[in-house]
């Protein structure tokens, strides 16, 4: 028995779609938290004057573009590789250490950032969702934060982000971006239960466009890589990410000739904590980016739907 339940049939007309629209375009951005260039990468925390200034360029130059940032609300590792020990190498124990150095305790929770939260808080077209709690897990795969996890522990982790997010008065569209993608089923459940409306794990950036093509990359398989899905038993529209910085363009194209949803992702940053993003958001990709958005315009006029995930969950849950 599975769990998803396809939202239309590739013969169906797309009920996710507003009328005269034959297909949509959204843009996400992970990694955002309070890190300055002070610290050991910048993700946000400079505001206009750091990766954050490109978004609020990309908005300027494309008035009709949204963009959803998945924001951490603490953010722990500083190092985004192994730090120097020889605990790391030792059976068991490699499992319960922390291996990435970390920023002191709540440093990064973002409660405790007013200018961050204002900022973010005033972009144009721009909706905040979460991504994790602390972006950290004990173990080799410390960036995979929800790995074994019960649905309660789960659920405690959500409402933890939430209050973060409460108390720093951080307008939350009711999103979450599972940390390096893994959504096990324990969260699938704690994200309704906890009235998320919309969750994006799948990631798919080499599968064949077609109507019926599924996610077989990282995160959630299975999931239609075109269209938004509802992951049963809860009211959790699920978004899969099928574009990004090494994508061509040829790839958005043809998600849109099948009247899918162009879901580009991007990272915060490009390299910091001794790693690089394929996807981070540095001129380069924002050049990229500036030029597939004129020529989608060009292409394909009012048909494009400019949405984000938060809108078009909106308007899959609307009451009937
Ligand atoms: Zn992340």
């Amino acid at each position: 028995m599975g769990i998803l339940n396809r939202m239309n049939a590739p013969s169906s007309p797309p009920d996710w779609l507003p009328p005269g629209k034959t297909a949509a375009v959204c843009f996400s951005i992970d990694d955002v938290h309070p890190a300055t260039s002070q610290d050991d990468y910048e993700t946000g925390g400079d505001l206009g004057d750091g990766a954050l200034g490109r978004v609020e360029t990309m908005l300027h130059r494309h008035p009709q573009l949204k963009v959803t940032l998945f924001v951490t609300p603490d953010w722990r590792p500083r190092g985004l590789v192994r730090r120097p020990s020889l605990l790391t190498r030792i059976p068991i124990v490699r499992e319960h250490i922390i291996w990435p150095t970390l920023h002191p305790e709540g440093k990064m929770r973002v409660d405790r950032h007013a200018a961050f939260v204002d900022y973010l808080n005033a972009l144009p077209r721009t909706e905040i969702a979460m991504h994790g709690l602390h972006h950290l897990h004990r173990g080799p795969r410390f960036a995979v934060e929800f790995q074994e996890q019960g649905q309660l522990e789960c659920a405690g982790m959500l409402r933890q982000g939430l209050d973060i997010f409460m108390n720093a008065g951080l307008k939350h569209s009711g999103g979450f971006q599972p940390p390096a993608w893994n959504l096990p089923q324990a969260l699938i459940q704690a994200l309704g239960d906890e009235s998320f409306r919309y969750v994006s794990s799948g990631r798919d950036l080499l599968t064949p466009v077609s109507p019926d093509a599924q996610t077989a990359m990282s995160g959630l398989r299975g999931v239609s890589l075109l269209f938004p899905q509802e992951l049963a038993h809860n009211r959790l529209l699920h978004f899969s990410a099928n574009f990004q910085a090494t994508s061509t363009p040829q790839r958005a194209f043809d998600i849109i000739d099948n009247g899918g949803l162009l879901s580009i992702k991007a990272h915060i940053f490009k390299t910091g904590g001794g790693h690089t993003m394929a996807d981070g958001l540095d001129d380069l990709y924002c050049n990229y980016l500036d030029l597939l958005f004129t020529t989608l315009r060009q292409r394909y006029g009012d048909t494009l739907w400019w949405t984000s995930m938060g809108d078009i969950s909106e308007r899959v849950h609307k009451p009937c």
